[in-house]
């Protein structure tokens, strides 16, 4: 799932300043699951918001709703009515959420309420950590289902940098080596040999670096 953080009471506060009317949207999937933009965070700091700026006494007026996902246009048609009693809307979704709002609202001010962060795993309770970087062309097979591209400080595609100590990586020791996860899941599968494989230079056209990537399934159109 996509996972993001909220940003303080204080950002937000002073993103939407000059604001009196302002329509808070919750989104219900992945940053409900990860608390940071559902229903319980957007009523969180809805009051927290309203409480500052009444002892600035600046008051401000704010709706709230959350819908089930704001990166489906369907969903957004419920914003619809909210959205034209208030100035400016922010958004508790991640940054496709925002800014999918922001396309269906032209003429509206909108604003993100999250810093989105990555795409993870909740490893424990309220601890996410960071699994995949989207890179469009995946080389999972090739290392046992554990992703060097996220998961390696170096990105290292051909074995470890050396540099680890006790499992941990050289970078940061809070993190495993992700090439001694790698070592450890092939022993386990049986596919230790893969290890002598040379993986070729990673196609990074299928990533980010050319501009936003767009997905069409001709097949699912009608
Ligand atoms: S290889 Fe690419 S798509 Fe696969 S998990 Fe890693 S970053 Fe994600
Ligand atoms: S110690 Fe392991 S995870 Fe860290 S950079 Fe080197 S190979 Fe990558």
């Amino acid at each position: 799932m996509i996972v993001a953080s909220p940003k303080s009471i204080t950002e937000l506060k002073s993103i939407i300043e000059g604001h009196r009317k302002v329509l808070f949207v919750g989104c219900g999937t992945c940053v409900t699951v990860c608390l940071a933009g559902g229903e319980r965070e957007v009523s969180i700091s809805s009051y927290a918001i309203r409480m500052a700026r009444r002892l600035d006494r600046n008051p401000v007026e704010i709706l709230q709703i959350t819908i089930e996902r704001q990166c489906d246009n369907e969903f957004l048609k419920e914003l619809a009515a909210p959205a034209s009693e208030a100035e400016a809307i922010v958004s508790f979704g991640c940054g496709a959420g925002v800014q999918a709002i922001a396309e269906r609202f032209p003429g509206k001010p909108v604003y993100a309420a999250l810093n989105t962060q990555f795409l993870g795993v909740l490893e424990q309770q309220a601890v996410w950590t960071e699994k995949c970087m989207g890179c469009g062309d995946c080389m999972l097979a090739h290392f046992g289902g554990i992703c060097p591209v996220t998961r390696c400080a170096k990105r290292l595609l051909n074995g470890p940098c050396g540099g680890s100590t006790e499992t941990r990586c050289e970078v940061d020791p809070d993190r495993p080596c992700a090439w001694q996860l790698i070592y450890e899941r092939l022993k386990s599968i049986g596919q230790l040999g893969r290890l002598e494989e040379v993986v070729p230079p990673k196609d990074w056209s299928t990533a980010w670096y050319g501009g936003a990537r767009k997905i069409v399934r001709r097949e699912h159109q009608v």
